[in-house]
């Protein structure tokens, strides 16, 4: 760990200036900065001027109303899970997240838009000099998969499948957009924002059944998601009406999970064996994480089935 380099710290009133001043070359956002600042001190850029989110009061407010619930992304994540009336997956999420002290600062919009992780790219800069840089930063190899050209490092939030699989909007300074298109599978390169666009907003409809999320990690009092699963489950009479699911810790993106409508109408009993060869089959963890790729992926399948088994037994709401 180094010290951070320096920089100019602007703290902007307005969402309009705050914008602009993001657009100029080597700017970066910074919100709690729980993501961005231990990234600095190990010398994962060198950013000229970092514009504090921390006064803008669009960023703010939880409103909860029959059509849904509007949460600003300066929002804590502390207080999404004291929050009342919001989705239990979304309060499980928060509460996931690393530990006190970091949830008190850090904020929905850092969290949606943290950055990927790799073994090989958040290591010191001495570390990552002496085994010849990679080409998420610094270097042109990927030392995960070297015959290829893309970075496959890991999308770590716990808060995007949550608000996926609630089928959440992301609103920013430029547009309303569902939630997935925030996102691609680059791990270079993974927020599809323009320079100086900025996540003012999510909001997420009604929920149409329980939720939850699941999550393993290394160390169970304060760690990123090795796979993480969020889930909306609906149900009549034993039988699925209606299944949606996300993961996080896998891919190099947070996603939906493909192929749940065909579990519709089938007893829990039976969804659960082939909800996992879903996520078996689309979780695509690779070498970016001292866990072996395939205990995540195995990992991923087994929290889809018991989170299944959790909320058809009304043990979350
Ligand atoms: Fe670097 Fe490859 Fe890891 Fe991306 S996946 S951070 S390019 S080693």
């Amino acid at each position: 760990m180094i010290t951070l380099p320096a920089f100019t710290l602007m703290r902007p009133a307005t969402l309009a200036e705050a914008a602009r001043l993001a657009a100029e070359p080597d700017a970066r956002l910074v919100a709690g900065g729980t993501g961005l600042l231990p990234n600095l001190r190990l010398g994962l850029g060198k950013p000229r001027t970092l514009v504090s989110l921390d006064r803008l009061a669009e960023l703010q407010g939880v409103e909860i109303s029959q059509d849904g619930i509007r949460i600003g992304a300066g929002v804590t994540l502390d207080r999404i899970s004291r929050q009342k009336d919001l989705p239990t997956a979304l309060h499980e999420a928060a509460r996931s997240v690393a530990a006190p002290g970091h949830r008190s600062a850090a904020t929905v919009g850092g969290n949606l838009c943290l950055d990927t992780r790799c073994v090989y790219y958040n290591q010191s800069e001495h570390w990552r000099r002496s085994n010849d840089y990679c080409l998420k930063y610094g270097g042109d190899t990927c030392h995960v998969a070297p015959q290829g050209r893309k970075c496959r490092a890991a999308y770590s939030g716990d808060l995007a499948p949550a608000l996926l699989a609630l089928e959440a909007q992301v609103e920013t300074t430029s547009r309303s957009t569902p939630l997935e298109n925030l996102y691609r599978d680059d791990g270079a390169s993974h927020l599809a924002l323009s320079p100086g666009e900025i996540v003012v907003a999510v909001r997420i409809p009604a929920p149409k059944g329980r939720s939850g999320y699941a999550k393993a990690r290394g160390r169970g009092a304060i760690d990123y998601p090795l796979a993480g699963v969020a889930m909306v489950l609906d149900m009549k009479n034993g039988q699925i009406t209606g299944l949606r699911v996300a993961l996080t810790g896998t891919n190099s993106r947070p996603f939906v999970l493909a192929g749940t409508d065909s579990l519709a109408s089938a007893k829990v009993e039976d969804a659960g064996p082939l909800l996992m060869k879903l996520v078996q089959k689309q979780a695509g963890p690779v070498r970016t994480t001292v866990s072996a790729a395939d205990y995540r992926r195995q990992a991923a399948a087994i929290l889809a089935r018991r989170l299944l088994g959790r909320l058809s037994q009304g043990e979350l709401s």
